[in-house]
């Protein structure tokens, strides 16, 4: 007897204990899944030839680790109950299929920077073997970046390269500070070292983790924490990292962030002239270069919504920096293909590599 494909997958995501969750909206309901319920595979093309899609930013959650934490499954980033939580590989093939995405590298947003040494080692231990398992079960059209105890950086480093190097796995995903620590802070350098050593694509993503007065200012109509705090936190994460000599100590490291970076590629020229201006404020020579020269050399995934958006993000860092990212599986966006192929100041050679050309070569996938 043939077992029915889709069975098949929701039975495999069931084994493997994903689900498949989003990084920090309460109350969302999923648009795109009932829109894309029983749509065919779109096979994406440019200039007619058919090209491999990347979505580098997309979100899950292992239960049994949620369950170590004593933290509900759906709580992703510390903002509260997902309504997303329990959805289906099925149905997530299905807008993948419908949004011509080929292969989707997952992550798991941190919420355990706050957690004692033994407990966070079994949390990475459980997610990292759950992730393991899914993606190899379905290696043409899953990835995943590892996750990490980075509150523990030692430990971290060594996490980092038992996943890469026995897991499959081909980076690892991090906050954008840890449990207040920011990501300059030497203290961090053994997880850098290792991760500039493997190889590794290091995922940043934002979640809510500033200070009460920062936060405080972001309460309100708008959801402000989620719409102007990430990109800040982000922009926070990758100066700090720039500031702090931390890219010049180890300038192999491959840096990817979230949501086009947040702020920092939109007005990064700022950066090179905070310094010249006021140099009494900066420490002589670091970092070595104009902090633009960093901005450059790291990655972005293409979450800016709009063409004029894209654009820019690819003048400033160029297009072999940017991959397509859809935050999946919050409906932020509902044709992340689209933006790019509808972005015409983009050349077709651009077009393929932020759809997956680049992702492919960085991430091996
Ligand atoms: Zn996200």
């Amino acid at each position: 007897m043939t077992i029915p494909r889709r069975a098949f997958l929701k039975d495999a995501a069931a084994a493997a204990g994903l689900v498949f969750v989003g990084c920090g909206i309460d109350g969302l309901a999923a648009p795109q899944t009932a829109r894309a319920a029983g749509a065919a595979r779109r096979l994406v093309t440019v200039k007619g030839r058919r090209i491999k899609t990347v979505d580098v930013h997309a979100h899950c959650a292992v239960p049994k680790a949620s369950a170590l934490l004593r933290r509900p499954a759906a709580t992703v980033g510390g903002d509260g109950p997902l309504a997303l939580d329990g959805q289906t590989l099925i149905d997530r093939l299905a807008v993948m299929d419908a949004q011509g995405i080929d292969v989707s590298v997952l992550s798991i947003n941190p919420n355990w920077y706050d957690v004692e040494r033994d407990l966070a080692a079994q949390v990475i231990s459980v997610q990292n073997e759950g992730l393991a398992e899914f993606c190899g079960a379905h290696a043409d059209r899953f990835a995943a970046f590892a996750s990490v105890a980075l509150q523990f950086p030692e430990l971290a480093a060594q996490q980092l390269e038992l996943a890469m190097t026995k897991m499959g796995f081909r980076g690892a995903a991090i906050g954008g500070s840890v449990a207040g620590r920011e990501l300059g802070d030497p203290a961090l350098d053994p997880f850098w070292a290792k991760a500039e050593a493997l190889g590794a694509v290091v995922f940043i993503h934002p979640q809510a983790s500033g200070t009460a007065p920062f936060t405080n200012r972001l309460k309100g109509n708008g959801m402000l924490g989620n719409v102007i705090g990430n990109p800040l936190e982000t922009t926070i994460a990758l100066s700090h990292l720039i500031f702090e000599g931390t890219l010049d100590q180890f300038p192999g490291l491959k840096i990817c962030a979230a949501h086009g970076g947040g702020y920092l590629p939109s007005y990064m020229s700022r950066s090179d002239h905070g310094c010249v201006t006021f140099p009494a404020q900066c420490t002589p020579g670091v970092p070595k270069l104009h902090p633009t020269e960093y901005v450059k050399r790291m990655y972005y995934d293409s979450l800016v919504f709009t063409p004029e958006a894209l654009r820019h993000l690819v003048a400033e860092v160029g297009a072999d920096h940017v991959m397509m990212g859809t935050d999946y599986p919050f409906p932020w966006v509902s044709a992340p293909v689209d933006h790019v192929l509808d972005t015409r100041t983009l050349s077709d050679a651009q077009r393929e590599a932020i759809l997956g050309g680049t992702a492919a070569k960085l991430l091996r996938v």
